[in-house]
């Protein structure tokens, strides 16, 4: 499976520590980037990707081949996508300049990058939660 982003980030990349980012990549948080939709192009393997509604109105697309997380969608906003920046094979070009809903952080983990947390922070302007 290969994937194009044509366009600029919405918004800058942050990384989020909310419980579904957690469990949705197996990581200790979540780098993602609100990207509009129009602008991901499959190259090669789009029959590939699979999702599922982990919520009402919220969907997560992964790659059926790997199991990878690729994008989540919002019914809510379907022109926007959070993109799994740890997926793809070069450099966005655009570094992550927040750490959002700390308050689920995993203990094991300290954050002394510098950059600003955030108990919330959702860049769909949904609301708070743990
Ligand atoms: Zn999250």
């Amino acid at each position: 499976m290969r994937y194009e982003i044509r366009g600029e980030f919405v918004a800058p990349p942050g990384h989020c520590h909310c419980w579904q980012c957690r469990k949705h990549s197996g990581a200790s948080f979540g780098t993602t980037a609100p990207i509009k939709a129009s602008e991901l192009h499959f190259v090669d393997g789009e029959p590939l990707l699979k999702s599922w509604e982990s919520e009402p109105g919220i969907h997560r697309f992964f790659a059926g081949c790997c199991g990878s997380p690729i994008f989540k969608r919002r019914d809510a906003f379907p022109a926007l996508l959070g993109f799994r920046l740890g997926t793809l094979d070069t450099d966005p070009g655009q570094k992550a300049e927040q750490h959002i809903y700390v308050g689920s952080k995993v203990p094991w983990l300290d954050l002394d990058d510098g950059l600003p947390q955030k108990p919330g922070g959702c860049p769909f302007g949904e609301p708070e939660r743990s």
